[in-house]
């Protein structure tokens, strides 16, 4: 049966739902209140992670605890006077990280993992996205023999417990593979079989666009204005008012504000990010992302040119952009790296849609019918774009997914 289907958010995660309803001969809408993948997709490492089947948890150690306290570091910078709303979320984040809870975390992300790769590769095939997608892996970087060892031990524990494809790479094949690195670095990881996109924007608005050619229509609105219409949904748009049976929000960050005006409390908050890109230096080439593991920061070789993202920032979702770490993180990433000149006027900023248990929020709306929930991607929803995008259609349609989705049902997020 055709339905008509109302999708809200052109992000990675909504143009690719948007994309599997269509080719099923759905009618559908894809709404956002900008061009589609000019959200949190447009500026990340475009990174498919999917050998990472531990998200990235909430610290252990106390020592590392400390240092981010002091607000001073790379990869962890806060706004203190954003912790008291965030507090219940972080004491969840941080329950679901203890070693046993965070193994079933672990086993709860894993088959989503697995098949989100192939996914995107299949919609970027079709949505003629391949030349963005370059099967180049990425690479841990370590500085030290402690750093390199811990390194190793997680290599070894993703290829026994999920297969993962990894190689270690000492400093001379380090060297090999690339040339321009720190020359005193003591070896890195190699996750050399997944891809990156060069430029993780455009490959969503290829996606919106392939969408729109099987039929789909693309159009501005804000989704304050999404309201149960009968049975259906309906929603203001620059084309005018649009009904609909079947919504989806996939609001990314921003899926927080909507189903809270439909009465929802879902435990979603925003780990912010930035990037900037920077011109290589003289004949500098960089194969591949790199993540400094130790220092933490990314360097990934994009369309733009090298993009340098930063980790975590815990402050408001709309607070004015405060870019400590980029600035913090760029003369260390000099050494790492021959960097030349900024490309951006000003550092961009993203926000991570993040849950506590660090999976994403895949299914049926608890209290609403024909509203489904896609978002919560956390730092991986670009990776899980695609098979989102298919489960979320096969679902519509009343099939078994592809992907079980007990682990990503929206009312374990709710908390009312
Ligand atoms: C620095 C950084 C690096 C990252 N690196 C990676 C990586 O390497 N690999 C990876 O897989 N993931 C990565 N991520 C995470 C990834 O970017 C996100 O998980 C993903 O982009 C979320 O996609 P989305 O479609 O859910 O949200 P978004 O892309 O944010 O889309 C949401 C859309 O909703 C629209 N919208 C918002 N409010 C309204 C409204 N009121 N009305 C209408 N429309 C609205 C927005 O305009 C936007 O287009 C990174 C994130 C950051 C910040």
């Amino acid at each position: 049966v055709t339905r008509s289907v109302l999708v809200v958010g052109a992000g990675a995660v909504g143009a690719s739902i948007a994309a599997h309803l269509v080719q099923r001969g759905h009618a559908v809408t894809l709404v956002d209140r900008g061009a589609p993948g000019e959200g949190t997709s447009h500026g990340n490492a475009g990174l498919i992670q999917s050998e990472i089947v531990y998200p990235t948890a909430f610290p252990q150690s106390t020592r590392v605890l400390l240092r981010y306290a002091l607000n001073r570091s790379i990869p962890v910078h806060y706004h203190a006077r954003a912790l008291p709303a965030l507090l219940p979320f972080l004491r969840r984040y941080a329950e679901f990280s203890r070693p046993e809870p965070y193994r079933r975390v672990a086993q709860a992300y894993a088959p989503i993992m697995a098949q989100a790769l192939s996914e995107v590769r299949a919609l970027a095939d079709a949505a003629g996205s391949r030349p963005l997608l370059h099967p180049t892996g990425w690479m841990k970087l370590f500085l030290t023999a402690e750093g390199m060892s811990a390194g190793e031990q997680e290599a070894e524990k993703l290829r026994s417990e999920f297969a993962v494809s990894a190689r270690v790479l000492d400093a001379g094949a380090l060297r090999t593979l690339e040339p321009f690195l720190d020359p005193s670095l003591v070896g890195a990881v190699h996750y050399d079989g997944t891809d990156a996109l060069s430029d993780p924007g455009l490959y969503v608005k290829h996606v919106a666009r392939y969408a729109t050619r099987l039929g789909a229509r693309l159009t501005t609105g804000d989704a304050a204005t999404l309201a149960v219409d009968g049975n259906g949904w309906r929603m203001e748009t620059a084309d005018g008012p649009v009904s609909a049976e079947t919504a989806v929000i996939a609001l990314g960050p921003w899926s927080g504000g909507l189903t809270r005006r439909l009465g929802y409390r879902m435990m979603l908050e925003v780990k912010r990010g930035y990037h900037m890109h920077f011109a290589p230096r003289g004949n500098a080439v960089l194969g591949r992302a790199v993540i400094d593991a130790e220092r933490g920061f990314l360097l990934a070789p994009m369309a733009r040119g090298i993009r340098l993202t930063t980790g975590i920032e815990l402050a408001d979702i709309e607070a004015p952009a405060t870019p400590v770490q980029l600035r913090r993180a760029t003369p260390v990433a000099r050494t790492l790296f021959p960097l030349g000149e900024m490309r951006d006027e000003s550092a961009w900023m993203g926000r991570r849609p993040c849950t506590p248990d660090m999976l994403p929020v895949i299914g049926p709306a608890p209290n609403h019918r024909n509203l489904w929930f896609a978002f919560g991607h956390n730092h991986h929803g670009v990776t899980l774009s695609a098979v989102t995008g298919r489960m979320i259609a096969e679902m519509i349609d009343g099939e078994t997914p592809v992907v079980d989705p007990a682990a990503y049902r929206p009312d374990r997020a709710a908390l009312g």
